[in-house]
């Protein structure tokens, strides 16, 4: 048999793609080399507690918003329940060092006002930088269903000004600078290498509405898998695709697979890592200059991160994240602090169907040389200096959220940790990044299209990370195939 498509990879913009082609009638085969789909996203139970891991909560989400959009064409609106964040504080940032707090509540407007009332001097440059994340967002294709494709706005990802030199340009105080900065961990690349365009078209939606969904990223798994299902995608998981079959012609024609059987295809969308993709394609089909440029590609930060479930519940997570920062200076270079003295990230995690938080899920940017003393080892067998680095990390970690937030002190009944290498064998990235390839000035991440006819890419790595970036990616990619008019046509009339 041979399918119209194969989708590499069952994250969201492989599900994303998939959905979309079959929607249109053609018969796709979604390949992930994990035993399930959206292993990222999917997350894990321990004694009851589910832990999100890839995702914890997004923006534009909000009714009518490009989320709610995408979701209502996708098919997977009435198969999930989404919750607000706090509109007053959907995340607080607290600085240790000048101690300072602020809650960011959602809607632009809001946002100004309070960012004023809590910056009374930079209140010119508050409106200036909102205005331009504003534009920047509106100007972006897909977000905007009626923005043409066009090559220079994506340049200005790629070419900058940098979020710190917008800035510097806005702002000498170095407090307002860092906590607009803060959001960067939600991306992984430094305000000092990440484009601004990138970085507004990230935090952009997150100014407008703020929103989980009850039972977490799993729910949202299930949801994607019975859409699949409806729309009769083959979903083939322990599937790792090996290599990509080309024809005499020069085309894709199939894919193989781990174990030695390979699958007829007519075309693919491949949303793996980008430096995985030379190991697919046969020598001689990508010349060599785009071979290096996809093999070197810069890498996000990586993470140590803790999972814990507290004794008791602990309600003042719940709709609020954290962001915990030494001082002003310690969210520029991410992975530079050590874990302890470094930026963190905090969220609940909720007992299986509950509403109060009974654990909390902490993640602090970690560099990969952290751990690749131990880069041969494998899960489950790992030395005993690695188990002791982790231990070590993890009281860290521990002492550092205990000391910020006194309700989780005596609180906690377990505790586990993961390290950049628990997220490299995780999520696929050669060395741990959180968010796979980096979207960084001077680096040109892929385009949808490739030299070889019939295969296309998606993925974090096109757009930008994060539910809306991946999502986006399938789109941009199916588009490229299927006609940008059509997609948004399709996409406009689920508004
Ligand atoms: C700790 C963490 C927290 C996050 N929190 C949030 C959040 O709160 N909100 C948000 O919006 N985003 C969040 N993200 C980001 C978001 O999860 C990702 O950007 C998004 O899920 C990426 O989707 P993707 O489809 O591009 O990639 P992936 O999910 O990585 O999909 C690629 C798939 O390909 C599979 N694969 C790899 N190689 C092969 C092969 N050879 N053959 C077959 N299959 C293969 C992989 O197993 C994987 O399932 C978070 C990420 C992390 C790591």
């Amino acid at each position: 048999m041979t399918y119209d498509f194969a989708v590499i990879g069952a994250g969201v913009s492989g599900i994303t793609s998939a959905i979309t082609l079959a929607k249109k009638g053609f018969h796709v085969a979604l390949l992930e080399k994990a035993d399930r789909t959206a292993p990222l996203v999917r997350g894990f139970s321990r004694r009851g507690i589910h832990f999100d891991t890839g995702f914890h909560y997004t923006g534009g989400l909000g009714s009518g918003q490009p989320l709610d959009v995408f979701f209502r064409y996708l098919g997977i609106s009435d198969r999930i329940v989404s919750f607000q964040y706090d509109e007053d504080g959907f995340d607080l940032f607290s600085c240790e060092n000048p101690g300072f707090e602020f809650r960011f509540p959602t809607g632009y407007n809001r946002l100004q006002e309070t960012l004023g009332e809590a910056f009374p001097r930079e209140r010119g440059a508050i409106a200036n930088y909102l205005a331009q994340v504003r534009s920047m967002c509106a100007s972006i294709p897909y977000l905007n269903l009626n923005m043409e494709i066009d090559p220079n706005g994506a340049l200005q990802r790629v070419l900058g000004p940098t979020l710190q030199e917008t800035l510097d340009a806005l702002s000498g105080n170095a407090l307002l600078k860092s906590l607009l900065s803060t959001h960067s961990l939600l991306y992984g690349v430094s305000c000092n290498e990440v484009a601004f365009a990138q970085h507004a078209a990230i935090v952009g939606s997150y100014y407008e509405s703020v929103h989980g969904i009850r039972g977490g990223g799993a729910s949202l798994a299930r949801a994607f898998d019975g859409r699949l299902a409806e729309l009769g995608v083959d979903v083939l998981c322990n599937s790792k695709v090996t290599g990509l079959s080309i024809s005499n012609g020069g085309a894709l024609s199939g894919v193989r697979l781990e174990g030695g059987d390979s699958l007829a295809c007519r075309g693919a969308i491949a949303t793996i890592h980008p430096r995985l993709i030379p190991e697919l394609a046969p020598e001689g089909t990508f010349r060599p200059a785009y071979r290096k440029r996809l093999g070197t590609f810069e890498e996000t930060i990586s993470a140590f991160a803790c999972f814990a479930a507290t004794k008791m519940p602990i309600p003042t997570l719940a709709k609020t994240n954290r962001f915990l920062i030494p001082d002003t200076e310690s969210i520029y270079q991410l992975g530079s602090r050590p874990i302890g003295r470094a930026p963190l990230y905090l969220t609940a995690a909720y007992k299986n169907g509950e509403t109060n938080p009974q654990g909390f899920i902490g993640i602090c940017p970690t560099l990969f040389s952290a751990v690749s003393a131990w880069e041969s080892s494998s899960f489950g067998n790992r030395p005993e200096e690695y188990r002791l680095y982790k231990e070590q990390a993890l009281a860290r970690m521990q002492a550092q959220i205990e000391r910020a937030y006194p309700d989780i002190t005596g609180n906690v009944q377990f505790i586990e940790g993961s390290t950049p290498l628990t997220i490299r064998d995780f999520c696929s990235t050669p060395l741990g990044g959180l968010y796979g390839a980096k979207h960084m000035v001077g680096q040109f991440n892929p385009h949808s299209a490739t030299r070889i006819p019939g295969l296309f890419l998606a993925g974090q790595a096109i757009v930008a990370p994060g539910l809306m970036g991946a999502i986006i990616s399938g789109f941009l990619a199916c588009g490229t195939l299927l006609g940008h008019d059509f997609m948004r046509r399709e996409l406009k009339a689920c508004c």
